[in-house]
């Protein structure tokens, strides 16, 4: 058999299982609304939480750079692509996270698929909660550590599986703070106390907190009026800061062992001035404009609530994430697809996303929705669930 006769017999294998995907093609900017496959629809399904993407002042600030630094880095942070634009937002990422250093990565991708094995290998242990995001789970396997996996948020499961801790040299407890399909927090108190307890460190992606939780925006660890102390905060600047990145936050030592360990830091093209800057102008305005943030926790308790009179079943949750639980993929799809033609944009997200049976849409909540759009939005996924 040839090599594409074989792969297309692997594509139907995932058509007849309705697990194949395809592209949807937005024809606008990411907003509340947008043009999508020549359609105009309410989207539900963005993580430009904040409206930021958007923004005047980013979209300056992204110009501006462009103008300034040129469009490309040029190297290597550690060869000849290390601006002081990127050394600016390292600064402003600490700060915002309350650490004393932070290092930027091309993606939240790279971050963790970078950190996670520059941290932990051979004859280290690592505990990954059972729904981490997929990039967790990609640097915990890239890592060669013995790893187990702990039902999800279940804190007791953890202690259980350190009970050989003293058989390994490092220990990594890692997990989602903000979890990315099913939006409820990991509980990080007891998380950090167990670390603590047992010598280990905590690995938190935040990419789904950051901007969205805590007095300032800064977190999941905020939220809770956590100190860093042993955890390792990662982020994404793709999400509630409306660009592309990913970072680590942690202490001075962390992050210059790090500039000298994490593969995906070093061999790779520094990140491009109009990303890292228009990060910048987003976290500025996070700062000045808390409002955005008050308003997005407004309508993500006003969208559960108008789902819950409508008899539509979703978990409690501070976030803007609202997964409905619809089980069969077949099923989800034929939600999204009616809702599609509602003019209602919320994703069908399928195994391996989500568990098998878990199959769900995973609609978000923008700070920039009306009331109008969380109404319009209620009542259309009320009427696709039948
Ligand atoms: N972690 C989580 C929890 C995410 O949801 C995502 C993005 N889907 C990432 C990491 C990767 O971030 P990025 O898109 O910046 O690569």
């Amino acid at each position: 058999m040839n090599l594409n006769t074989e792969l297309s017999a692997d594509l139907d294998r995932l058509k007849g299982a309705h697990l194949h995907r395809r592209l949807r093609r937005t024809e606008s900017p990411p907003g509340p609304w947008a043009v999508v496959d020549s359609r105009r629809v309410l989207v539900l399904g963005s993580n430009n939480y904040l409206g930021l993407a958007t923004h005047p002042l980013v979209r300056e600030a992204a110009r501006e750079a462009t103008e300034t630094w040129g469009t490309g880095a040029s190297g290597s942070r550690l060869t000849s692509g290390n601006l002081d634009l990127h050394e600016a937002l390292e600064r402003d990422l600490a700060d915002f996270k309350h650490t004393e250093a932070a290092l930027l990565f091309g993606s939240g991708y790279a971050a963790n698929v970078g950190t996670i094995p520059a941290l932990a290998g051979p004859g280290d242990l690592i505990l990954s909660d059972k729904l981490n995001h997929a990039s967790l789970i990609d640097g915990v396997r890239l890592s060669r550590a013995e790893f187990r996996i702990y039902d999800h948020n279940d804190a007791d499961h953890v202690r259980e599986l350190l009970h050989d801790r003293d058989r390994f040299r490092r220990c990594l407890i890692v997990t989602d703070g903000v979890f990315s399909m099913d939006g409820d927090l990991a509980p990080l108190p007891e998380l950090q106390t167990i670390a603590a307890e047992h010598g280990a460190w905590l690995y938190v992606d935040d990419a789904h907190g950051a901007g969205v939780l805590g007095g300032s925006g800064g977190g999941s660890l905020e939220y809770f009026g956590m100190q860093p102390g042993n955890t390792i905060q990662m982020g994404t600047l793709s999400k509630a800061l409306g660009s592309e990145g990913g970072y680590i936050a942690g202490s001075r030592v962390l992050i210059d062992y790090l500039r000298n360990s994490a593969r995906s830091f070093i061999f790779t093209t520094a990140p491009s001035p109009a990303p890292v800057a228009a990060a910048r102008a987003a976290l500025r305005l996070l700062r000045a404009e808390p409002e955005r943030r008050e308003q997005l926790s407004l309508n993500s308790g006003h969208l559960r609530a108008l789902l819950s009179q409508r008899g539509v079943v979703t978990a409690d949750s501070v976030t803007p994430i609202i997964p409905v639980l619809i089980g069969s993929s077949q099923r989800a799809l034929a939600v999204s697809e009616s809702l599609e033609n509602a003019g209602v944009w919320a994703p069908a997200i399928r195994p391996p996303t989500v568990p098998e049976g878990a199959a769900r849409l995973r609609v978000s909540v923008m700070a920039t929705h009306t009331v109008e759009d969380l109404e319009r939005a209620a009542d259309a996924i009320a009427e696709a669930m039948g």
